[in-house]
């Protein structure tokens, strides 16, 4: 007998269509609907379901629930509303991800690397002003958080050509990549670079990890980029760092509050550039494919696919 599979998600009807339709056409084995449409009998006999950003008193009402799986990378609303839950939760691990957040993190370094704000500003005061070049050979570009999302951009920038270093939990040895770990590893990373990424995700331990001490380390003038989580940075010490001119101009994608609202200082702050959590969206094609081979893998074989540790948070 087919088993249902709720998609559960608070997307705009169109979106939830759409993964619904590629959700089914990758799992002809299974009957995909919104949770919407469950009815009390299928409530109590779901086994999975697949959530994007889901209601968590939906997701309550599913009482034999075994595992979620979510669409997106980021787990921490989901731990926040569910992780006392007693299924287990699979986040979205897709190389499609990993090279679309590669070619963002590429990107942006990129645009610091060669001074465009600089010279943005320059062409708003009709100044003619050429800024030194140095080559990408010798810069250092540091990576704060070295998993999927982390290893994808060291090796998109090591094959540009930049120095790159990396910084995780546990040590990790990546060809060309000098990597750090540990609380001192993260000061000695930042010490050493140029321009400095993070893709940490928001946990406990990474909720305002990023402070004062950390962007005052090594030279002034280092770039940063985050495109991890908003609240994994201190505001208050990277405007300080900012003004200080030890941060020279930060690119951030995320925030502590999404949309970041009309007053944030952000939106007007010359040094600082913008962006609405676009650097790596998720392709409903390929994450469905993903999702799709871990749910027949468990179907057939009873292994899930590596489950978000709860206790460390990510
Ligand atoms: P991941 O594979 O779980 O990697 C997380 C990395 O962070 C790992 O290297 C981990 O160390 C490290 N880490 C976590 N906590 C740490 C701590 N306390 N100290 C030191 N290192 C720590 O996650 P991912 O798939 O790369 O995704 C990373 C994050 O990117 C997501 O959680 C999400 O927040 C964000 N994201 C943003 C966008 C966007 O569009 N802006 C899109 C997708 C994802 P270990 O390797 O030792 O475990």
């Amino acid at each position: 007998m087919m088993k249902t599979i709720p998609f559960v998600s608070q997307c705009s009807k169109e979106e939830e269509q759409d993964w619904i339709k590629t959700l089914a056409e990758k799992l002809p084995g299974e009957v995909i609907v919104p949770f919407a449409a469950l009815t009390d009998q299928q409530k109590e006999a779901v086994e999975i379901a697949i959530v994007a950003n889901p209601k968590p008193e939906e997701v309550a009402m599913l009482p034999n629930l075994k595992w979620v799986h979510s669409v997106w990378a980021g787990v921490e609303r989901l731990l926040a509303d569910l992780g006392d839950r007693p299924f287990d939760i699979v986040r979205l691990v897709d190389p499609e991800l990993g090279r679309t957040m590669a070619e963002a993190v590429l990107a942006w370094t990129l645009y610091l690397h060669r001074d465009m704000p600089s010279y943005a500003k320059f062409q708003k005061q009709r100044e003619w002003v050429e800024l030194p070049y140095i080559k990408a050979a010798d810069k250092t570009v540091g990576i704060i958080g070295l998993g999927a999302l982390g290893q994808a951009s060291a090796k998109i920038l090591g094959d540009f050509g930049f120095r790159v270093a990396g910084w995780s939990r546990s040590q990790k040895d990546m060809d060309g990549v000098q990597c750090y770990s540990g609380p001192d590893g993260l000061y000695a990373l930042a010490e050493r670079s140029d321009i400095l990424v993070c893709l940490l995700p928001l946990t406990n331990e990474t909720t305002g990890l990023l402070d004062g001490r950390f962007f005052a380390c090594g030279a002034k003038g280092k770039g940063f980029i985050n495109f991890g989580r908003g609240a994994v940075v201190k505001n208050a010490d990277l405007l300080t760092a900012l003004d200080k001119q030890y941060i020279s101009h930060a690119v951030l994608d995320v925030f502590e509050q999404e949309p970041l609202p009309p007053e944030s200082e952000w939106w007007g702050h010359e040094k600082v550039t913008v962006l609405p959590h676009i650097s790596a969206p998720t392709d409903i094609d390929t994450a469905s494919t993903i999702v799709a081979e871990n749910i027949q893998t468990y179907r057939q074989s009873g292994v899930l696919p590596p489950v978000v540790n709860k206790k460390r948070g990510y």
